[in-house]
């Protein structure tokens, strides 16, 4: 079959390298100029720094078939991802640890001191907690949230903690150990050439054809046996019902010479200070060495029509459009919607090649037994 994809990011090239394999006519257009989505990465051109161009990516996963699928396209060099943050004057660990508290609080607390001190901090009045805040409030108390979630959750999201809701932190955000490796995952690393390098390895099939520089127009379609829709779900319907909200991030690039400031992601939790974070990309490839460095500082803002749609923000009212999108698909024939953009959610990458593995093997099962593809591999609902 013919099959195009929109969108040469992750979903569209594992998607349509397993379609490819399969023996499909594979076509991908995007819109920019490059491969890679927003995973993009590419050498700063004066100082040599590989740099995450829409922001910093850090490939974690305990799903061990995605491990090994992402280790036939790359070599992955060891990395653990540790943040900072800046906070009232100090620079503390995160996320939120033992070591973190104890310089918080200067004390020297061992797991079950610390336990037992926070557990007298929280707010225990709060026995039903609706929002961000009283949940927050109820699991570190008012020190640790002003400290470490007030001001960074409102910068990140534009909006107060109270409007939040407390399902955003599930379950106890610190850990009473040192720990500070970011991610429980099982696997975790850096592609040694970067994310597009990764995309590329596995854009190169004979059965599949790139073209950038391209938009999507309805029209495309009738060429092709099927479409695999990796842009914005609203975007497809041409916003006929609205515009589904989410929050985009400016970056303020400066170079400096050698270290800026001694590791990859650098928070700002304090509300006075306008960035939510500073990343210095040379960080995040410590088998490399270079004498100048690339550093973004990143804003968070609501998204405009022509800005880069990042975080969706799925909120009451976004949910409500969402659904009559969803409907909308669901009427379509001859398309699926894929991805982070397509569905309507936030993914990370390993998620992204899982689900779009997953929809290539629907697909594949779908002709063998005859069926339509459905417009949704997996609900955006
Ligand atoms: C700031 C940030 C940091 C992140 N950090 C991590 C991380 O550390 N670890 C992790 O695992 N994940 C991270 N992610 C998630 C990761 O970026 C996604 O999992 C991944 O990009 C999803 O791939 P995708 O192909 O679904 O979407 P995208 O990467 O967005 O690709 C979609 C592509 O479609 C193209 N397109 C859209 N509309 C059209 C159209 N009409 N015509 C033609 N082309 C079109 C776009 O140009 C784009 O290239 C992060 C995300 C963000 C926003």
């Amino acid at each position: 079959m013919k099959l195009l994809f929109v969108g040469a990011g992750m979903s569209g090239a594992v998607a349509g390298r397993q379609l490819a394999e399969a023996g499909h006519e594979v076509h991908i257009i995007d819109r920019r100029d490059h491969v890679g989505g927003n995973c993009h990465t590419e050498r700063d051109g004066d100082t040599g720094v590989m740099v995450h161009v829409y922001g910093p990516h850090i490939f974690h996963t305990d799903d061990e078939g995605v491990w090994d699928y992402v280790n036939r396209f790359a070599t992955f060099m060891p990395y653990k991802n540790r943040v900072k943050t800046t906070s009232q004057g100090a620079v503390y660990s995160l996320p939120v640890n033992l070591h973190t508290i104890n310089q918080f609080y200067g004390k020297t607390m061992r797991p079950a001191e610390a336990r037992a001190f926070l557990e007298e901090q929280a707010d225990t009045s709060i026995t039903d907690p609706q929002t961000f805040e009283d949940q927050a409030l109820r699991f570190v108390g008012p020190d640790l949230y002003a400290a470490f979630f007030k001001g960074y959750t409102e910068k990140q999201w534009g909006c107060s903690p109270t409007d939040l809701p407390a399902s955003i932190l599930k379950r106890l955000p610190v850990r009473f150990n040192y720990d500070d490796n970011y991610f429980f995952h099982r696997f975790q690393g850096m592609p040694e050439h970067g994310y597009t390098a990764l995309v590329e390895q596995m854009l190169d099939h004979p059965g599949i054809t790139v073209q950038l520089g391209t938009d999507y127009t309805p029209g495309m379609a009738d060429a092709y046996d099927h479409v695999f829709y990796a842009g914005p779900l609203d975007g497809y319907f041409d916003y006929k019902l609205g515009r589904l909200g989410y929050r985009t991030l400016d970056f303020e690039k400066f170079t400096e010479d050698g270290d800026y400031q001694g590791c990859a992601v650098m928070n700002y939790g304090d509300r006075d200070v306008p960035y939510t974070r500073i990343t210095e990309h040379k960080h995040f490839s410590p088998w490399e060495s270079h004498e100048g460095s690339v550093c973004y500082r990143e804003f968070s803002r609501a998204a405009e029509p022509d800005d880069i749609p990042y975080y969706p923000i799925r909120m009451v009212d976004e949910k409500a459009l969402l659904a009559d999108y969803v409907a909308l698909a669901e009427q379509a024939q001859g398309v699926t919607f894929v991805g982070r953009l397509g569905t309507y959610r936030y993914l990370d990458m390993d998620v992204t090649i899982r689900e779009a593995l997953d929809v290539a093997d629907a697909f594949l099962a779908a002709q063998t037994e005859g069926r339509a593809m459905p417009a949704f591999a997996v609900s955006p609902l």
